[in-house]
């Protein structure tokens, strides 16, 4: 078998070389796949013909390349003498340089015509809310309500996607916003549920987001990310799922100079993402430029999940409560609020408007939860009992090297109490045990007799060592161990 090759010769002509076909499965099923796209027009090879190839895998298509040999034809300079001359401020393209500016990826997934687009789930097989709820358990510690709220809403998301009804009836978009404090489990949350459904997720941060021709990343890049984490197939893409952190910096400044409105811009960009439209998306990089291929996504069934801390938001539902308290009889409800550490959990759309978010955003976010703050007690919890919690992964490691490795109960609660401290949720129980681990990790292969090593709370607080136990002896009679 072979097929024909486009080769541009020295005087600029067009001709066909005969190649081989690759008979390589793997190679032939994934040129099958995917489809290349000009570097110049940005039309794929089945709108523009078939391509031309140049090094570095950079392709332009046969229209492209006769306009550019045109030009060089028609003008009257000779351009290879141009580029001997060192004119200051001019530079010419060397192709060998563009490699690094070119995506590495650029291919989409071909449509393949009349194709029907198949969901990603059957609606028969997709798992029901307390399935996914019981999933989300095994990795995540409490939050039961966060975990419920989240487990309905993909269901009925994921339902609507399947069943893509065109009647009267349109069943909305069940993107959400998910309140809670920093290193409570929102993006695991997230993580973890893009895993169990096992569709492409993208992670962003509305921070790094600008209106276009600003510094930093286009809006249109939360779906490039997303399209990357669907290997560039757009129908995948189409189904997944985009976390955007940090959505309360994007607030409107409250008390603040009223010209700047750059995060409520960034909130009237995002719009038409949450929405549902066509958007068109650099493929292989997160902003548009002449050298970037485009395709369109349409985001109608993405889901799209943001995120944040709400730091002061607490206050504004408090000063809500009381202001209701205070007008009836119900003025001792005010100890009430002042204590209740729940508070957020009482959390209404006007609140977050007066925090700062746009009615119309709100508006394309149906559904809002909080997550709670983790007690010592939870972080104690996720130290040992999810099914890849850290310690589980630290005894694994150790395990190969055929050393147990126990904590004692009282130890756990040490890194627990170290943690809270530090106010930034379970986020710092690793940073806190890796610094312990270290040495324990560099030093126990050292010595092939050791058989047992176990974490006490003197060594969390560094006032004593880990128990030693070397193989073949008798553990100490210790306190409770994990
Ligand atoms: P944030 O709420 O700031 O997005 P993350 O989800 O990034 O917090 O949490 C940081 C890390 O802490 C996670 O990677 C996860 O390992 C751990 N973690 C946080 N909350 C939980 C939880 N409820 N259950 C289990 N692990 C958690």
């Amino acid at each position: 078998m072979s097929e024909k090759d486009l080769i541009i010769e020295e005087d600029g002509s067009v001709t066909e070389e005969t190649k081989p076909v690759t008979t390589d499965p793997e190679t032939s099923k994934k040129e099958d796949e995917f489809e290349k796209v000009c570097m110049l027009c940005h039309r794929p090879e089945s709108t523009a013909g078939k391509m031309i190839e140049l090094p570095n895998h950079m392709n332009v298509c046969q229209d492209c390349m006769q306009k550019s040999m045109d030009m060089m034809n028609n003008s009257a300079f000779d351009p290879s003498k141009l580029m001997n001359m060192n004119i200051p401020g001019v530079q010419f393209l060397n192709l060998a340089d563009l490699e690094n500016m070119m995506p590495k990826q650029q291919q989409v997934k071909k449509k393949k015509p009349g194709e029907k687009v198949e969901p990603v789930f059957d609606l028969g097989k997709m798992p029901a809310p307390h399935k996914i709820k019981a999933q989300l358990d095994e990795y995540v510690v409490g939050q039961e309500y966060a975990k419920k709220a989240i487990s309905v809403a993909v269901y009925n998301h994921y339902k609507r996607v399947a069943s893509d009804t065109s009647d009267d009836i349109e069943i909305e978009k069940s993107n959400m916003l998910m309140i809670g404090p920093t290193g409570a489990g929102k993006t695991y949350l997230v993580k973890t549920l893009a895993k169990i459904l096992d569709v492409p997720l993208a992670i962003t941060d509305a921070t790094s987001l600008t209106e276009a021709g600003y510094i930093g990343d286009d809006i249109e890049s939360v779906l490039s990310k997303l399209l990357m984490a669907a290997d560039n197939d757009v129908d995948r893409a189409e189904q997944g799922i985009i976390f955007i952190d940090e959505i309360d910096k994007i607030a409107k400044k409250r008390n603040a100079n009223p010209r700047d409105v750059s995060g409520e811009s960034v909130q009237q960009g995002l719009l038409k993402l949450l929405e549902g439209s066509e958007v068109e998306v650099p493929v292989g990089a997160t902003s548009k430029n002449a050298m970037v291929p485009m395709t369109t996504i349409n985001t109608k069934n993405i889901l799209f999940i943001c995120g944040g801390a709400f730091p002061e938001l607490d206050e504004i539902i408090r000063e809500r409560l009381m202001k209701r308290a205070s007008i009836g009889f119900e003025a001792d409800l005010k100890d009430k609020y002042t204590q209740d550490k729940d508070i957020l959990s009482k959390v209404t759309v006007e609140d977050l408007r007066k925090f700062g978010m746009i009615p119309e955003f709100l508006g394309r976010l149906p559904i809002i939860f909080t997550l709670k703050g983790l007690t010592e007690d939870m972080l104690v919890k996720i130290l040992k009992e999810p099914k890849n919690a850290i310690l589980k992964q630290y005894q694994k490691l150790l395990a190969l090297d055929e050393v147990r490795l126990d904590f004692e109960e009282d130890a756990l609660r040490a890194i627990a109490e170290k943690a809270m401290k530090k106010d930034t949720g379970a986020r710092a129980l690793r940073a806190i045990i890796e610094e312990f681990m270290l040495d324990i990790m560099y030093e126990i292969p050292k010595d092939d007799s050791i058989g047992q090593v176990t974490i006490t709370r003197a060594y969390i607080e560094g006032t004593g060592g880990p128990v030693i136990t070397l193989r073949g002896q008798q553990p100490e009679q210790l306190t409770q161990t994990y």
